[in-house]
């Protein structure tokens, strides 16, 4: 049997229960008042009759709250809440963006799954969201003596696509900065920044940092200042050093290799406004990679307990922004 045959792919019911075995591990919640295990599904309920539905369609993980009298089903407060794609097909597009190295552009999902184009972009930018680690469950990088290398790239699409006054400059100016720290062997953390200086990178690598990491970067000027914080050790890449010893900064540099080839080769464009989601995406397949023995199902199962309190609450993502 093929990891696509498998019930949750194709049948609702199935989806549902494959999602409520993930989200309601501890019991079921009642997303209203927050009573555990205390409602009773409710089966055979239609939805109103419509012209393409005379008959309704069958609602599926529907129950009701033995506490507070209201119903609910386990979509309430995720990602999944205010779209009307079944749920069959969220876990199919989260399949494809956990199993896919580089990622899957908008298109892609819209050609397999069959969706408009719009719905596509909506559900891909969810699902960013839901692999977003948030703040709050953000360790501290780095510990004794650990190494956590870091390094700035500059994302920006093609010269000949850019507005005349942006063109043919060198390096950083009218792309995307992003800052990246990986602790070797671990984790990589991500940020878009609007300016990549020392003063800047200051007080975000306090705030992520164990003081007592070995820092590994860069003989840019911006990293120059840090060795007053941290122990930091420099290679000099303007003198066509790379490795010295343990110092280098080789992971990180992997790390945007891939970062880029995604960016190039599948999304091709990627603006400033949605960096840090693509960012978010890139980040969270790195983590749990298959070399820390996190294969494609066990992956996607994450991202799927991942949809729980990421309900985008604003009118956007908009579709004319991508
Ligand atoms: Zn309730």
């Amino acid at each position: 049997m093929s990891v696509l045959s498998k019930p949750y792919f194709h049948d609702e019911a199935a989806a549902f229960a494959h999602v409520e075995a993930t989200l309601w591990a501890d019991g079921r919640v009642c997303p209203h008042c927050g009573t555990v295990d205390n409602s009773y599904a409710l089966k055979g309920v239609r939805s109103k009759p419509s012209k393409k539905n005379p008959e309704g369609v069958e609602r599926h993980g529907l129950y009701k709250c033995s506490g507070c009298r209201k119903q609910f089903t386990v979509r309430i407060g995720t990602i999944f809440e205010e779209s009307h794609l079944e749920l069959h097909k969220w876990l199919q597009a989260i399949h494809l963006m956990c199993s896919s190295k580089k990622g899957v552009s908008a298109h892609q999902l819209h050609r397999i799954l069959e969706v408009q184009y719009k719905t596509a972009w909506f559900l891909a930018h969810r699902i960013r969201e839901a692999m977003r680690l948030p703040l709050e469950d953000q360790d501290i990088m780095g510990g004794p003596s650990t190494p956590v290398e870091m390094d700035e790239t500059y994302v920006g699409g093609k010269e000949s696509n850019k507005p005349r006054r942006l063109r043919q400059n060198r390096g950083a100016q009218g792309k995307a900065a992003v800052f990246s720290m990986v602790e070797r062997g671990g984790q990589v953390r991500s940020m878009h920044l609007t300016t990549v200086t020392a003063k800047s990178l200051r007080p975000i690598l306090l705030a992520h940092l164990d003081d007592r990491a070995v820092i590994m970067t860069d003989d840019a000027g911006i990293y120059r200042k840090l060795s007053n914080d941290f122990a930091h050790e420099v290679v000099n890449h303007s003198m066509e050093e790379y490795v010295r010893g343990r110092t280098h900064t080789n992971t990180i540099e992997s790390y945007f290799s891939i970062v880029k080839r995604g960016i190039m080769g599948t999304f091709h464009h990627v603006s400033q406004q949605h960096l840090h989601r693509y960012m978010s995406e890139f980040d969270f397949r790195y983590n749990n990679r298959s070399a820390l023995g996190i294969e494609d199902e066990i992956r996607a199962g994450r991202a799927l307990a991942g949809v729980k309190g990421k309900r985008l609450t604003y009118h956007g993502p908009s579709a004319s922004e991508a």
